[in-house]
């Protein structure tokens, strides 16, 4: 990836354009920040657009890199899925994102990235089970988004891995909606509580009629299965009066708060407790 997030900084150098070494490299400091501890969850709030009030969060991984500062995950997530690191990253961020919503005060849900590689390789539903049990949160507080960053090659894998996992009470969502992977036939079967319009055609709301046209039809699809839905990436306004005048009540972006950390997010929907 050639932007850096918010906030965040470039891992690498223009120099350094061998593709393999730099793979190479990553994925062995990969191993020692997972070694480290270096990863934390921070958390963006989900809006109820027509109060505006915060009735959910989404958990988005952060490296701490001891250097260079903080990293995005746009920055390390293909790679460690590639070399398996994303299994124990996953881990963590989903146990930290348990703990802090389990110490929040207003019980709202907390949404954690899950990678089809965790999936593919752990028994996902154990740990789940697990960490819910050791976290003490309620299962119907914890929603997992499914990021189609890789093929489902096993699809009947999935869906008994999905139905398992809505089994054990937690909420499960169809992540970027509308883009690559995330394909209408997924709707079928998988039994899906909620589905995120990714944030490509959110953000072209104001410039193209078809991404209006597109937003508008994924959010009545939505309604006809009886799912959630929820736009990401809103930046403006005017793209929330859109969203919400197709009719859509939820929504996350950059128009009420970027990513933050546990206790910025704390102080953020917990204002009274906070001098
Ligand atoms: P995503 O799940 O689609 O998350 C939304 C991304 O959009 C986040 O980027 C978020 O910071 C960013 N975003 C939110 N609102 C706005 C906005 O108004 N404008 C713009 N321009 N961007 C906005 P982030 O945090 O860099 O994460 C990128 C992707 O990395 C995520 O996309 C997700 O696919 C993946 N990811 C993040 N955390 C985890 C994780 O713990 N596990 C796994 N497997 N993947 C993760
Ligand atoms: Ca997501
Ligand atoms: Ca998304
Ligand atoms: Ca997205």
């Amino acid at each position: 990836s050639k932007s850096a997030g918010k906030g965040t900084v470039m891992l690498y150098e223009p120099g350094m354009e061998d593709e393999i070494v730099r793979r190479r490299a990553l994925e062995i400091e990969l191993g020692q920040a997972v070694a480290n501890k270096e990863f934390e969850p921070f958390y963006q709030p989900i809006i109820d657009l027509p109060t505006g009030s915060v009735v959910g969060i989404e958990a988005l991984v952060r490296w701490r890199h001891p250097r260079r500062g903080l990293v995005s995950p746009s920055e390390f997530i293909a790679v460690a899925e590639s070399s398996g690191h994303i299994v124990e990253i996953g881990q963590i961020v989903l146990e930290k994102a348990c703990l802090d919503a389990s110490a929040l005060a207003k019980p709202i849900q907390v949404s954690v990235n899950l990678s089809m590689v965790q999936l593919m390789r752990v028994d996902v539903p154990a740990m789940v089970a697990d960490i819910l049990a050791r976290t003490a949160l309620a299962p119907e507080r914890l929603k997992l988004e499914i990021t189609e960053s890789v093929m489902m090659c096993d699809e009947a894998r999935s869906r008994d891995l999905i139905s398992r996992l809505r089994e054990l009470g937690i909420w499960i969502s169809l992540d970027d909606f509308g883009t690559g992977y995330s394909s209408l036939s997924y709707l079928r079967g998988f039994g899906f509580d909620e589905i995120k319009i990714d944030r490509s055609f959110v953000s072209a709301l104001d410039q193209d009629p078809e991404s209006l046209a597109i937003v508008q039809t994924i959010i009545a699809l939505g309604r006809r299965l009886g799912l959630r839905v929820v736009a990401e990436g809103i930046e403006t306004e005017f793209q929330a009066n859109m969203i919400m005048a197709c009719g859509c009540t939820r929504g996350q972006g950059y128009l009420f708060s970027e990513p933050v950390p546990f206790p910025a997010l704390k102080a953020l929907i917990e204002p009274s407790m906070v001098e």
